[in-house]
């Protein structure tokens, strides 16, 4: 079990949680893998225009 602590209201909530049980701050989903192709794909595109 491992719990992760709610930005929004400093209590330790489930890491699987979406949502804080407490206030209900809903966590951002860490697609990590998704972020850096998205953000590789932005880069080539404009490496593709300068050039
Ligand atoms: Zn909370």
């Amino acid at each position: 079990m491992s719990n992760r602590e709610c930005p929004s209201c400093a209590m330790e909530v489930d890491k699987s949680a979406e949502t804080c049980p407490i206030c209900g701050y809903e966590f951002p989903k860490q697609n990590k893998g998704v972020i850096i192709m998205a953000w590789v794909m932005i880069i080539l595109a404009i490496l593709w225009l300068v050039f």
